[in-house]
């Protein structure tokens, strides 16, 4: 349920509906929009009636919200959730690339590759530096030793970093070196981790599970709002099917329905979509012409060689085309991929 206020309600009556909210031993989960102030209701609604708070002053009506998921609906915020990520803007027109290998594999190679990315376009640096693998026998990160290199990529290139947290007590560690939270597929639904991670302050890339649907997705992405924080990006990574073609199937339909349901932003990642770095293009531009807000792709200077992910990683030069023919997709759809900051800088020097 949510109760929408007139738009000249006083900060006063705000304040009365939140007191009686929480007095009926709910939580009232205010938004402030440009256009209007909406409380949301949050915990057992079945227990209340819109009468209870009708009479109230400064309301305009008391709605329901049909879906289990309250914050991260579209009913209760109707426009796009937009946030910056070290100073560009996540969610808006703009779409936004990360890029980088699939783990953190030595210091040499990562700051070669975060050079390669950036030349190529990339917004931010991925890296794993925690890694979730199938076998335990297989390479399992670098750990704490791997977050430093990262922090180091980010102080000489100036890309702000995302890498995956596995577990929630290492969310305070990994936010130390990190500017953005992954948490991965076969967390989706690690509640202790959604929670840790909601009462961060960084930006969270959520991934979808490989076997969720999308409105465990979205209540997965509930956990993280409803502990505080706002900025989570979703992320679509394809799901298990029985086609065997490729390493996983990309739901394209994610993306228009997600952007229908919910105001968060949505990337797909086209490298574990599909697993073979032959279809990760094909699928980014597929991804741009759906509606996607960005994408996260695994790039490699020598795939043959990395220690994971290999056969889905890109080599720069193909990542750089990838770059370029994204960029027409998103021309395409009245969109436009963010400007890297040497290309800000010299368009500031224009001016
Ligand atoms: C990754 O990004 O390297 C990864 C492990 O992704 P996912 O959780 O989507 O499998
Ligand atoms: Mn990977």
């Amino acid at each position: 349920m949510m109760i929408i206020m007139h738009t000249d309600a006083t900060p006063a009556q705000v304040q009365l509906v939140i007191e009686r909210v929480e007095a009926c031993g709910l939580k009232a989960h205010l938004s402030q929009g440009a256009e209007r102030t909406v409380i949301g209701l949050l915990g057992n609604v079945r227990a209340v009636t819109p009468e209870q708070f009708e009479y109230l002053p400064g309301i305009d009506r008391v709605v329901p919200i049909s879906r289990p998921y309250k914050i991260a609906s579209r009913e209760f915020i109707p426009e796009n959730s937009v946030f910056p990520i070290d100073g560009q803007s996540m969610g808006g027109n703009e779409i936004l690339i990360f890029a980088g290998p699939c783990a953190v594999e030595s210091r040499t190679k990562l700051l070669e590759i975060a050079h390669a990315v950036r030349e190529a376009g990339a917004h931010a640096l991925r890296g794993g530096a925690f890694k979730p693998r199938t076998s335990p026998y297989a390479f399992q990160g670098m750990g704490e030793e791997g977050l430093q290199i990262l922090a180091e990529a980010r102080q000489v290139t100036g890309l702000p970093v995302i890498t995956e947290v596995m577990a929630p007590e290492q969310v305070c560690l990994v936010a130390e070196y990190a500017d953005i939270l992954q948490i991965g597929a076969r967390n989706m639904q690690n509640f202790a981790l959604l929670h840790a991670a909601g009462e961060s302050q960084h930006p969270v890339l959520l991934k979808r599970g490989m076997s969720a649907t999308i409105e465990e997705m979205l209540m997965a992405s509930e956990y993280i709002l409803s502990h505080g924080n706002k900025r989570v990006i979703l992320c679509e990574r394809g799901i298990r099917t029985f086609e065997t073609a490729t390493r996983n199937t990309t739901d394209i339909n994610a993306i228009p329905v997600l952007k229908s349901q919910t105001h968060l932003p949505v990337i797909l990642d086209p490298s574990h979509s599909t697993g073979h770095w032959q279809y990760v293009t094909p699928i980014a531009r597929a991804a741009i012409a759906a509606g996607a807000d960005g994408l996260i792709v695994e790039v490699h200077q020598n795939p043959e060689e990395a220690l994971s992910d290999g056969g889905q990683s890109l080599k720069p030069e193909r990542f750089a085309e990838l770059v370029r023919q994204v960029k027409l997709i998103a021309e395409a759809m009245g969109r436009r991929v963010a400007p890297v900051r040497a290309e800000q800088a010299a368009a500031q020097g224009q001016a």
